[in-house]
């Protein structure tokens, strides 16, 4: 037995020596998940609370997402756009049924979906609006993410993210987040075909920004004829307590960006989703993608859409969120200076400065007691758990999160 069991120092090693450096990762090596659960190499049980950046909404390793995928793994999972294939249809109806738009566009990664929105923007400044050629510009909020490649971190006001990485894409402009009238400004030039935005900031530390700040979003890409592009790769699918985030005000982006829990953790899928006047403005040959809109990945996104709508995830997400919040607020410890968040996108913030790693500390005493929270910008914790997670469960987590901050008490 000892022998066949390799330990989890093994397993690090073999990272540390063979992988890139590019990540940082809690000393835990995962080998099982099943549901609100996850398990480590020496059978170790513990809650997740990030939901692999909440990819994993309906749970790890959901039954019904997992049969629809195995049945389509044997049949035929990928022709490339070559060819037609007779699952892709199927899941474009539903996704654009299910969301209100007239089409959509199947890609992989969450940031391949950013790109593509905003390549599907300059098309349409160019065909539709009439900017003149090359001089579109598209408009960010200052402390976005929306991923790794060059014209996303060409965007990003994150030094870790950016720097080292110009010369950076040109034609794009910052404006603060939650700040209507710097944006007002900035999107009166007759030049912008876009402001790109995340509905909550989500790796900038669950930044909910004012009531009223979407729906004030939208009035002014109506206003001055800039696309409002969301982007939910992260808030999207139920996590917020809705099916997307901008429904909680009641606005519909011009184009929508999805990704992560539209597998629910089995593959990468992202898809964007817009009207005709915008989505025709791209033609055959002008993008695309090999793995994009595969048989397999078709099959598997509707399986996971199927999952969030029939177990009813957002309004579990909100009931269960508001009671989270409410028990994490009850904690008396005067290191946690905020909780905040919506559905089950939260996070706290600590009282402290980076270079102590208190919030990482506190990360290592909760997976020892059994919750996998991370830290994001040193000193928030984000807690967002699969969407499938119970009352009963939940107190049990806010337990083990109480039990471990007696050893940070200031
Ligand atoms: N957009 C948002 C809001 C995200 O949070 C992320 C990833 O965390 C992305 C885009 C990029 O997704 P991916 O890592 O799948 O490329």
């Amino acid at each position: 037995m000892q022998d066949t069991k390799k330990s989890a120092q093994y397993f690090i090693d073999l990272e540390e020596k063979h992988g890139a450096h590019n990540y940082h990762p809690l000393p835990v090596v995962l080998s099982k998940g099943k549901g609100v659960f996850v398990w480590d190499v020496n059978g170790k049980k513990y809650f997740d609370f990030l939901s692999a950046y909440s990819a994993v909404n309906q749970g790890h390793c959901h039954p019904h997402i997992w049969e629809a995928m195995q049945g389509q793994a044997q049949q035929l999972t990928l022709t490339s756009r070559a060819f037609y294939n007779d699952q892709l249809g199927l899941f474009e109806k539903h996704i654009t049924e299910l969301l209100g738009y007239d089409k959509v566009l199947p890609m992989n990664a969450g940031v391949e979906g950013g790109e593509t929105a905003i390549k599907l923007a300059k098309k349409w400044a160019y065909l539709v609006k009439g900017v003149e050629r090359d001089k579109a510009r598209i408009v960010f909020a200052k402390n976005n993410f929306w991923g790794r490649t060059q014209a996303a971190v060409s965007a990003s006001t994150d030094p870790t993210a950016y720097s080292d990485y110009g010369p950076f894409m040109p034609g794009y402009d910052l404006v603060p987040y939650n700040d209507l009238d710097a944006l007002e400004k900035i999107i009166s030039n007759k030049n912008v075909a876009a402001f790109m935005v995340e509905p909550i900031q989500g790796e900038a530390g669950v930044v909910v920004p004012s009531k009223g700040y979407l729906k004030g979003v939208r009035d002014l890409c109506t206003k001055y004829n800039v696309l409002f592009i969301a982007d939910e790769v992260q808030t999207g699918l139920c996590r917020t307590g809705k099916m997307l985030c901008c429904d909680h005000e009641n606005v519909k982006p011009d184009i929508l960006i999805l990704g992560k829990a539209l597998s629910g953790g089995y593959i990468p899928i992202s898809a964007v989703l817009a009207d005709d006047e915008i989505m025709l403005c791209i033609q055959p040959g002008e993008h695309g993608s090999t793995y994009g809109g595969n048989p397999l990945a078709a099959v598997v996104g509707i399986a996971a859409l199927e999952v969030l709508v029939n177990e009813n995830l957002a309004e579990n997400a909100q009931k269960i969120g508001e009671l989270l919040r409410n028990k994490l607020r009850n904690i008396q410890n005067p290191i946690i200076k905020e909780v905040r968040g919506k559905g089950l996108l939260n996070a706290i913030v600590i009282d402290d400065d980076e270079e102590s790693n208190t919030a990482w500390n506190i990360c290592l005493k909760m997976a020892e007691n059994g919750l996998l929270a991370k830290p994001t910008h040193g000193n928030i914790i984000r807690f967002a758990p699969p969407l499938v997670i119970n009352e009963n469960q939940i107190c049990e987590c806010v337990e083990i999160i109480t039990k471990s901050f007696l050893n940070f008490n200031m």
